[in-house]
């Protein structure tokens, strides 16, 4: 295309056309992404979860099996099994959003520190096969450990959602 020579009005409505173009394939390949995949499914909304932010590239959601309390997960909405995987502009969409998140996190639930934890592969604890990095808020004295045992209260993990994505900076 060529764009040199258009008006500042015409590059701006073609620069408007791409950017929906671009998300039109987005949405397109979050939807053939691996059907089994549990996060992508959250990604598609087959499956529920309990959403704290999003944005075009990223999803970041309660943990169900938390940790301690505040524990969430961020994903990169395009599939990729682990850190050696992952496109660069969604592992920095990522990482923005970890950073976001953990501000929040500190903001809203005020723990003693934030544990970052990534895994890949099953030997270093990876269970789910897209990646994703956990925001873990940890108390002085408290065991470091990614997973909680149990389930938690739906309602609970909701109350704490609100608390961070209310805290959340614009
Ligand atoms: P990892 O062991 O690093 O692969 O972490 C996977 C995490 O995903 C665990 O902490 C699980 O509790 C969590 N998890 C699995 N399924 C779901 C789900 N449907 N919604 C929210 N968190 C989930
Ligand atoms: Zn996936």
């Amino acid at each position: 295309m060529a764009l040199r020579g258009l008006s500042a009005d015409r590059l701006a409505q073609t620069e408007n056309i791409l950017k929906s173009d671009i998300l039109t394939i987005r949405e397109a390949r979050i939807m053939s992404e691996p059907a089994n995949c549990i996060f992508c499914k959250i990604v598609r909304g087959s499956i529920p979860a309990i959403k704290v932010h999003e944005d075009d590239d990223t999803l970041t959601f309660m943990d169900i099996q938390p940790a301690s309390p505040g524990h969430a997960l961020v994903i990169p909405k395009i599939h990729a099994a682990n850190l050696m995987e992952i496109a660069d502009a969604d592992l920095s969409a990522a990482t923005r959003a970890v950073q976001r998140v953990a501000r929040a996190v500190r903001k809203a639930l005020a723990p003693d520190g934030i544990r970052i934890v990534q895994t890949n592969g099953k030997a270093a604890g990876q269970t789910v096969f897209h990646y994703h990095v956990h925001i873990i808020p940890m108390q002085e004295g408290q065991k470091v450990g990614t997973h909680g045992r149990a389930p938690a209260d739906p309602e609970e993990l909701k109350a704490l959602a609100a608390r961070i994505r209310d805290a959340l900076d614009d």
